[in-house]
């Protein structure tokens, strides 16, 4: 007999037949009459309810059978006397295989903090609101695949271990084999990380970005969705130091492509969670309600999780330059009574305070902004011809910001002109020896293409409604954990 999940069981047309649920038990109620059990096997949101007469079981199975115990229930599948479900589980059979003493199993039927289930990652699945985080998560990945599937794109495998810094920050973990108790050195008596394991300094990838474009200029459209990693010493609650990103990579895509593909890319899989995690969506929905009611009125959300997510995926984003939101933050009241921590001007580099202003204050809407002052973008990015319009040099980068998260996406039209990203390689100071390889690509055979960066875990940020990235990620990795 193959096992129902509970999902399909509730949603069950007949009654009257034998079933069995398998699963872990959420509450247990005891009238005189019957005992409840509720049974949870992770596939929705809702439990299934077994209805227990004391008297046809041994008074050992009923005190194993408490919260967070792993059991199997058999019986009839009868109709629901009670409110809230259509169908319950008479049951005849019950089964423990894993009890949870009641002393010690720490998540008992009551409201914890998310401090202390990060604390319990090993356990927090079990949770109402983690179980619907990790669906979602996990049909959020599956429509990121889909969307890229159906719309011609490849799915490259780009190397963890690699040798590149895409980004330039330095905020790399070095991979190595060497012995650092007695490392070799160079002439200049310094560790020689050259003799790592290819040969060269290696580390975790920052970004598959470099080698996605490889196979841009060879397949036309891929795209890369695998973990990247960044020894960024930031506790926000929008930074991991391990987290996923989706990089899609277009050979003949020009900026304004880039950002079609980018917003039309966001709305799909946000509008497929709607449409595939309605549950979940809404119990998570609730879940803010509630918390938000202690929240003065200023600070709570503005719209309900559902509609934010309508919103989003029915309203056009608004599109300015990077300019043109300085002016508008020069003007802003926050600039002239001076409250932004960070001070505007012309070639900052936004803060999330900046970003989070223009989205939520100003427009109101997602926002994406182009051409950046040169000197704060990577290397890779194509020089915008000069102009009057910005008072310094410029690339066609694009950034998408979100409401409640800021940068959601980085993105650009990357400079497909050897002679001007060589130029450009040396001026940052990287060894043009050391991307030999992507330089070459601009020697034979190049062309117009663009791509951008998606970290997975701010898109799963948003559409759960989640306030701390630690908590939309099975195991977070930050500066202060990482324990298994
Ligand atoms: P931020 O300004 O927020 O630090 P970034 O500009 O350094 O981000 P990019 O190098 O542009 O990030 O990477 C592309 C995308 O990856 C970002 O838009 C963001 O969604 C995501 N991202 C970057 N760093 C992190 C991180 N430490 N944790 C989670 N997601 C990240
Ligand atoms: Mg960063
Ligand atoms: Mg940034
Ligand atoms: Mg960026």
């Amino acid at each position: 007999m193959s096992l129902i999940p509970v999902k399909t069981i509730l949603a069950s047309e007949t009654t009257g037949h034998s079933i069995t649920v398998k699963g872990w038990v959420r509450t247990k109620r005891e009238s005189k009459n019957a005992i409840f059990i509720a049974i949870n096997d992770g596939s929705t949101i809702h439990n299934l309810q077994a209805v227990a007469e004391p008297g046809q079981f041994s008074e050992e199975t009923l005190r194993l059978v408490t919260t967070g115990a792993c059991v199997a229930i058999s019986g009839t599948l009868v109709e629901s006397q009670g409110s809230g479900q259509k169908v319950e589980v008479k049951a005849t059979d019950i089964h423990v295989y894993g009890p949870a003493d009641p002393d010690q199993y720490p998540l008992q039927p009551k409201k914890h903090s998310m401090e202390f289930l990060r604390e319990i990652a090993h356990l927090r699945p079990r949770t109402n609101t983690f179980s619907a985080v990790l669906r979602i998560r996990h049909a959020l990945a599956f429509a990121v695949h889909k969307y890229f599937n159906d719309n011609g794109f490849f799915y490259l495998h780009t190397p963890i271990i690699t040798a590149s810094d895409a980004e330039g920050a330095g905020e790399m973990f070095r991979v190595t084999t060497l012995d650092l108790d007695k490392p070799p050195r160079t002439e200049e008596g310094t560790i020689d990380y050259k003799q790592d394991f290819f040969g060269r300094e290696t580390n975790l990838t920052v970004s598959g970005q470099l080698e996605g474009e490889l196979g841009a200029l060879a397949l036309s459209k891929i795209y890369t969705f695998g973990p990247t990693f960044r020894a960024e010493n930031s506790n926000t609650t929008r930074h991991l130091a391990e987290f996923w990103m989706i990089e899609p990579e277009m050979a003949f895509y020009e900026l304004e492509d880039n950002m079609n593909l980018a917003e039309d890319f966001v709305k799909s899989v946000i509008g497929y969670a709607l449409e595939h995690c309605a549950d979940d969506l809404k119990f998570l929905e609730n879940r803010l309600i509630d918390e938000e009611k202690n929240k003065p009125q200023a600070e709570r959300s503005p719209m309900p999780l559902l509609e934010k997510l309508g919103f989003v995926v029915n309203n056009d984003f608004e599109r300015i330059t990077y300019t043109q939101a300085i002016d508008i933050l020069l003007q802003s009241k926050p600039h002239k009574e001076k409250k932004f921590q960070y001070p505007v001007g012309w070639g900052i580099d936004l803060q999330s305070e900046h970003e989070r202003f223009l989205v939520e204050k100003h427009f109101k809407k997602p926002v994406i902004l182009t051409n950046y002052p040169r000197e704060i973008k990577s290397f890779y990015m194509k020089q915008d011809d000069p102009s009057d319009a910005a008072p310094g040099p410029t690339v066609r980068a694009m950034d998408v910001l979100f409401p409640g998260i800021g940068e959601i996406i980085g993105g650009s039209q990357r400079e497909e002109n050897y002679e001007k990203l060589l130029a450009r390689v040396q001026e940052v100071g990287i060894d043009p020896a050391n991307i030999w390889w992507f330089l070459e690509t601009r020697q034979f055979g190049s062309a117009p293409h663009s791509g951008f960066g998606l970290g997975f875990e701010r898109l799963v940020l948003f559409v759960t409604g989640m306030g701390n990235i630690r908590d939309v990620i099975p195991f977070p990795r930050t500066p202060k954990s990482a324990e298994f």
